[in-house]
């Protein structure tokens, strides 16, 4: 039992392959674990995944079972002989957007075997008008069963559809993107590595930037001085209780000097002013 690597042991859950409606090939797909965290994809470029998301901790952790990624392709749903998925804006002016009926037969193939509840079950539109993803939303989508993100192209997508489906919009920043499928992997990539198992060491996830509403202290590694540099003294003193409060300290000036916004927060929960003061 020794050798068996701790995410590969039963207790985390019995191995399956789900159905599936779509063709694929399930001899390339990884084994999943009942009841894994799923992610569904809504997308013109189902070849954009797992993109990053296949590569390291979240790549094994995605082989191993405890997370699973599935791509809707948007085109098969597309209208006509040339299956047309997008089309001209209503009332004029540059650009296309993507079709209501069009996403929609897409998000009611992804809804199949998934849970009503918003809550266990969130559906995402990555988009510049959503609310901005934050650590606490992560934290959120972690706790649910998996979720649907739909990815957009073009403008957009037709409102009717982000209301007639209940969908949540969320934008990974003040800026815009080409399409939703970066956005989507930001999303995803902040959300899996929260789910248990699969970081390595859990602890980094608790004391990391965000997580207590102050950005992380500065890290340091071998070699002990480099280019003249050396690292402070107190992380080479062993002394872990000094060792805290420094990291504390910087943690704070860092958040105070970078992160106005922050900072007034963290103050408000600690219910101190700015000079410190209770
Ligand atoms: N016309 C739209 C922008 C479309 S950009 C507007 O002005 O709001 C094309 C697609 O890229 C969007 O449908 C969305 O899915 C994605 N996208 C662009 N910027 C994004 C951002 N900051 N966050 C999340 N998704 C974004």
């Amino acid at each position: 039992m020794s050798d068996t690597p701790p995410l590969a042991r039963k207790s985390h859950g019995r191995l399956s392959i789900s159905a599936n409606r779509q063709p694929r090939s399930l001899m390339d797909e990884p084994p999943r674990i009942k009841g894994a965290w799923t992610a569904k994809i809504v997308t013109l470029f189902p070849d954009a995944f797992p993109g990053t998301l296949g590569i390291s901790l979240l790549g094994k952790a995605r082989e191993l079972g405890l997370w699973a990624l599935e791509t809707i392709d948007l085109r098969p749903f597309g209208i006509g002989k040339h299956l047309n998925v997008d089309d001209t804006p209503a009332g004029g002016g540059a650009g296309m957007v993507l079709r209501a009926d069009v996403v929609g037969a897409a998000l009611t193939q992804a809804a199949i075997g998934t849970p009503k509840d918003r809550a266990l079950w969130p559906v995402v539109y990555l988009s510049p008008r959503g609310a901005p993803l934050t650590q606490a939303m992560a934290q959120r989508y972690a706790q649910a069963e998996g979720m649907t993100l739909l990815c957009g192209r073009f403008e957009g997508v037709d409102e009717r559809v982000l209301e007639q489906f209940g969908i949540e919009e969320v934008s990974i920043g003040d800026f815009v993107l080409t399409g939703g499928e970066v956005a989507a992997q930001v999303l995803i990539d902040a959300t899996v590595r929260l789910i248990p198992g699969v970081l390595g060491n859990a602890e980094s996830a608790v004391e990391e930037s965000h997580s207590n509403g102050l950005l992380e202290h500065p890290q340091y590694t071998k070699p002990a001085e480099w280019e003249g540099r050396a690292i402070p003294e107190v992380l080479m003193s062993g002394h872990h209780g000094k060792i805290e409060k420094w990291r504390h300290g910087m943690s704070e000036a860092l958040t105070r000097a970078r992160r106005p916004d922050l900072w007034a927060q963290y103050l408000q929960k600690q219910g101190k002013s700015d000079d410190g003061e209770a």
